[in-house]
């Protein structure tokens, strides 16, 4: 007899959240699909609960998993998605903003997974997806706050999975790169930067911005559905592969960074990512 898993997933409002909660869905999943303001999502599927869940807001992550397991007996996978990409140079960038985006995308990370652990303990099982990002692996310039996020999400799961492999707990990291029919590009919440940088950063900007557009474009084909397939398959594959490129526009940055010494990693970087000011 097969038992239908279930999976709660954060962030389901729009992009790789939205589309693997109808993805895992589709394959007969009971999801939890969750975010900060409810709306449907795949409502063709009748195995989706939605919750309401903010990962700045600990009662919100407690309600919602305990209306989880309250309605599917159980939780198996937890897919840690939400998240959002802080971008501006670092000093016209206000504390309260870096905080933020610290809050979002690594604290609140670790909010969930410590309210599901005693869940995953007591079954003896469970797994974590934690979506990550090609700017978890490499820096880019203008983006230094969501580079050291991912940097720390990285870091934070990669140790985990060491003291959870021994309660028969995984986790996973989905690095995505760039992904642009998603709402991310909307959510830079760059605006501030126009009043707090000095002038003196209009040039590298301007250049920045250049290679963030020769980025965009070669990831202007990518859908959130191919992600998506890439977050169903680390929850599904039934190995202990730690990380996932989910995307082939970043694979020769991460090849670089993986499989070459550092010096050439940062030749070959800087002659990429330095913009001619
Ligand atoms: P998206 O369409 O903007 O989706 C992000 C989701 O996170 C939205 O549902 C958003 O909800 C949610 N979220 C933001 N703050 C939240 C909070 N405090 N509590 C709960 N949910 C919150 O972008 P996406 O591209 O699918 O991004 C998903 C993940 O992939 C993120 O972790 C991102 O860093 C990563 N990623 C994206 C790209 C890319 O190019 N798209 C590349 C690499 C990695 P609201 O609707 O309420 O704002």
């Amino acid at each position: 007899m097969t038992t239908t898993r279930t999976v709660l997933i954060t962030g389901c409002s729009s992009g790789f959240g939205e589309a693997s909660a109808c993805l895992f869905a589709k394959n007969g999943w009971n999801v939890i699909a969750t975010m900060r303001n409810p709306t449907t999502v795949c409502e063709e599927y009748p195995n989706i609960l939605i919750a309401r869940l903010d990962v700045q807001d600990q009662t919100s992550i407690k309600s919602a998993v305990a209306a989880g397991v309250a309605h599917f007996g159980r939780i198996d996978v937890v897919i840690n998605n939400a998240g959002y990409g802080l971008s501006g140079v670092f000093e016209g960038t206000p504390r309260a903003r870096i905080q933020d985006q610290f809050e979002v995308n690594v604290f609140g990370v670790m909010d969930v997974i410590r309210e599901t652990l005693p869940h995953f303990r007591q079954n003896r099982a469970g797994l974590y997806v934690n979506v990550s990002s090609g700017a978890g692996v490499f820096g880019l310039p203008m983006i230094s706050l969501y580079n050291a996020s991912k940097f720390a999400l990285e870091g934070f799961s990669e140790s985990l999975s060491y003291e959870l492999s021994a309660l028969g707990i995984g986790v996973k990291i989905v690095e995505p790169g760039g992904v642009t029919k998603t709402k991310f590009g909307e959510r830079s919440g760059s605006e501030f930067s126009l009043t707090t940088t000095p002038e003196d950063y209009d040039a590298f900007i301007a250049g920045a911005s250049g290679i963030f557009n020769g980025l965009r474009e070669a990831s202007a084909s990518t859908a959130s559905e191919h992600v998506a397939q890439v977050i169903y398959r680390a929850a599904t594959d039934g190995t202990d592969q730690l990380r996932y490129v989910a995307t082939d526009d970043i694979r020769p940055f991460i090849e670089k960074r993986r499989g070459s010494s550092e010096e050439e990693y940062m030749r070959f970087m800087r002659e990429r990512m330095t913009p001619s000011c």
